[in-house]
């Protein structure tokens, strides 16, 4: 007998939790193909019986029809014994399934779905509909592999109908494991003094009523509560501000579709994608029309998204407003609720109602916030839609785990070849936050099988982060003593380092690159607070080349605060005493006894540490533009120096290098010189701006004449400023460096974990 020819296809990427083997079943029938699919721990395997041709066309249209959140990394196709198969089918998962460590993200509800909330019997006006393209992931799993008693889903028991669904493998909701019905799934529950609603119509009509009277609801979301009002409000804009302890920050907006969103901002193509993207962040737009004045306080942008949860759908079915405020469900720095106990006893007599449902969140997520910079999607906050995928490194992290920052934290665990960053967790001195850290360390260990025999963390000895690794190393290495025949190993990486690192092993650069790491505080080698920094550095090593100079904080952590005192840090180190005669607007409402204070602290060196901070420079020039003499949110003060900027000036001002350091001593004057003679604060805006991006430029320039270096990364929160990245950027092309930024990793703290990791992986040999 003659067998036929037969070839397997081994597909790797995200191709597991996202409803892959039922669509590569339902391909191959439709194709009249025989063979199998089956999980492995390093993707999907397939066997089809079929000639070349068969294979290869098979290939493209799989490639086609993918599922939206499927994410094919690579296919290989290799010749195979035939086996004389008869039909296609899929393998049940075998001892392999004990390592298959792949957890999709959460996937904004589909379009098929939202059909079916209007004419599926069983789910009309369904909220909690989903299908294997679609729905809660990560939010919902406790445990691997991915099966429904592994998820908060437990707790359902499947209906009839929907049980048929799950088990039919030709139905768009086979194996999907939070699959629910109005019969059998999780359901609403509407709260207001003492008023409890279930129906979904009546809870719609609730809300609206509330909402057109400007109350406020907590709403539980997809990985924790939110907070929602009329954007359009301006009274209960600002009473969610004192609920959520006056924090100034902007607050984002959800719009009901992308048509309204562009009355109010200014949208791109790139960003429109953005917006559109089953991850559905939050994405940073120009503001164009204000929705109301105390939305943003006006910064100039707006925090914009598109409804994402079934019930965000019907909410703007039955809601005629252009905008709703929805933001996280916190009291200041806390970490974003999840539980209906805890939202309860903490909002109740803040909020108007609450809109809870009944089933856990195990996994906290915000929602992730990303900006266009240079025409390519920047992550800002990395959360809700984009963790847990794994990013993929050329450096094998195998049993790494790194601690990340302190500010806007996050971890990384190294598993292979890949890098597992968390979510957002927030700033770590919170008490609530670094409990939230601890309880997602554990979880991330647990669902990915990762028992680190490295940690890593920060050098700065007081960050919490770096509490943690020294307790874990300690802990640890008692326990396994014996077992694992060793110690956990404890690295320390340099903050910026780790910044520029980051952005390294997202670009999967190995050799020697110009760094350039502008942030706001970084504990520097010599004890100093570092964050104007530029390194010649490899993943392993790093010398500073250059830096800004130091000038003193007067007040510490007072001083970052309060922009107008590194104003005054600033002139005093350009004019002396000579600075009072000047009158400067900005030290207009502040009191004569409190300047003379802070000039005194700088001259006798009284709580004034030294910094380099790129950080304190920007805040230094917005305060002295009276931009903003008081930072009320991290950043606020070089946000607004951002949002004056005119992009038509290409001029700058004069800096001095004195050994490599960089003083701004000419900057200052001809600034001072500038607003005596009326400058509009726009172009001083922009001077300012291109002052910086010509140090960047020259120092490239000379580092390339000395050393050869081509290679320009840059890193850091500073470079969150749009202008700044995408000028710098330009110029450096212009000057034909190749030049490379963060994407998919924050460029602020957010991300330093991973370059703590690529840093570790390098040096643990
Ligand atoms: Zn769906
Ligand atoms: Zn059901
Ligand atoms: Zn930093």
């Amino acid at each position: 007998m003659e067998t036929a020819n037969a070839y397997t296809i081994h597909i790797k990427g995200l191709v597991q939790g996202v409803g892959f083997r039922p669509f590569i079943f339902r391909l191959a029938t439709e194709e009249r193909l025989n063979g199998w699919v089956e999980n492995r721990n390093d993707g999907v395997m397939i066997k089809v019986q079929a000639e070349y041709e068969e294979v290869e066309r098979f290939i493209s249209l799989l490639r086609d029809r993918a599922p939206l959140a499927a994410s094919i990394r690579s296919i290989q196709l290799m010749k195979s014994e035939g086996e004389d198969l008869d039909g296609f089918y899929i393998h049940k998962s075998n001892d392999h399934s004990e390592q298959i460590t792949q957890i999709s993200p959460d996937i904004a509800v589909c379009s098929d779905c939202l059909k079916d909330m209007k004419f599926q019997p069983h789910r009309i006006h369904y909220p909690f509909v989903n299908c294997t393209n679609c729905g809660p992931r990560f939010t919902i799993i406790r445990d691997l592999p991915y099966d429904r008693p592994n998820t908060t889903m437990d707790r359902f028991k499947m209906c009839g109908r929907c049980r048929e669904e799950y088990t039919d493998v030709n139905n768009r909701r086979f194996h999907a494991q939070p699959v629910a019905c109005n019969y059998c799934g999780p359901e609403y529950e509407y709260y207001q003094q003492g008023r409890v609603i279930r129906e979904m119509e009546k809870i719609l009509s609730e809300l609206k009523k509330l909402l057109y009277k400007g109350g406020i609801i907590a709403v539980k979301g997809v990985g924790g509560f939110h907070l929602m009002c009329d954007a359009g409000n301006d009274q209960s804009v600002r009473r969610l501000r004192s609920i959520k302890n006056r924090d100034q920050k902007p607050f984002a907006c959800m719009f009901p579709d992308i048509k309204t969103l562009k009355e109010y901002a200014h949208v791109n193509e790139v960003e429109e994608e953005s917006l559109n993207s089953w991850r559905r962040p939050i994405v940073l737009l120009k503001e164009e029309t204000p929705l109301s004045q105390s939305l943003n306080n006006g910064l100039g942008t707006l925090g914009a998204m598109l409804p994402y949860m079934p019930l965000h759908y019907m909410l703007f079915d039955e809601v005629d407003l252009p905008a709703i405020v929805l933001t996280s469900g916190n009291i200041s720095d806390e970490p974003l609720i999840v539980d209906n106990k805890t939202a309860y006893s903490r909002l109740n007599g803040l909020v108007d109602a609450f809109l809870f449902y009944n089933r856990e969140i195990y996994n906290r997520v915000d929602d992730s916030v990303v900006r266009i910079i240079d025409g390519k999607e920047r992550m800002i906050r990395r959360a809700r839609g984009y963790v847990p995928e794994p990013l993929q490194l050329d450096l094998d992290v195998e049993g790494i785990f790194s601690t990340g920052a302190e500010l806007k934290n996050c971890f990384c665990t190294g598993k292979g070849h890949e890098a597992m960053m968390s979510q957002h967790i927030g700033d770590l001195k919170n008490y609530e936050t670094y409990n939230f850290y601890t309880e997602a360390a554990e979880h991330f260990m647990h669902l990915f099988r990762i028992e680190p025999a490295y940690v890593v963390s920060d050098m700065h000895p007081d960050y919490l982060s770096t509490k943690f690794a020294r307790n874990f190393v300690a802990r640890n290495s008692a326990y396994t003593q014996g077992q694992r025949n060793g110690k956990i190993k404890w690295i320390q990486v340099q903050h910026h380092h780790a910044h520029i690192a980051s952005c390294m092993a997202e670009h999967q650069l190995d050799g020697k690159v110009f760094g350039v790491a502008l942030d706001g505080t970084g504990y520097g080698d010599d004890g100093k607070i570092w964050g104007g920094e530029f390194l010649v550095c490899d993943l392993a090593e790093y010398t500073r080349y250059a830096h800004f100079d130091y000038v003193p904080m007067p007040g510490g952590d007072k001083a970052v605060e309060s922009p107008w005192r590194m104003a005054l840090s600033f002139l005093y180190h350009t004019f002396g005493d000579d600075l009072q005669q000047y009158g400067f607007e900005f030290l207009k409402n502040k009191k004569p006894e409190d300047i003379k204070l802070i000039l005194s602290m700088i001259k006798k060196n009284i709580n004034s540490p030294l910094t380099s901070s790129a950080g304190r420079l920007f805040d230094a020039v917005s305060a002295l533009l009276n931009l903003c003499t008081e930072n009320r949110f991290d950043a606020e003060a070089p946000m607004r120096l951002e949002a004056f900027v005119d992009p038509q000036t290409e001029s700058h001002y004069d800096f001095e290098m004195r050994e490599n350091r960089i003083g701004f001593f000419s900057t200052f004057k001809q600034i001072v010189d500038d607003l005596k003679q009326n400058t509009s604060l726009p172009v001083i805006a922009a001077r300012f701006h291109n002052t910086v991006v010509c140090v960047i430029t020259s120092l490239a320039r000379q580092v390339r004449e000395e050393q050869g270096i081509n290679q320009v990364v840059l890193s850091g929160g500073t470079f969150q400023n749009k202008y700044l990245s995408e000028t710098t950027a330009r110029w450096l092309k212009d000057l034909n460096f190749e030049v490379y930024q963060n994407k998919l990793v924050p460029a602020n703290d957010g991300g330093i974990a991973l370059g703590q990791m690529a840093i570790a992986a390098k040096k643990r040999r």
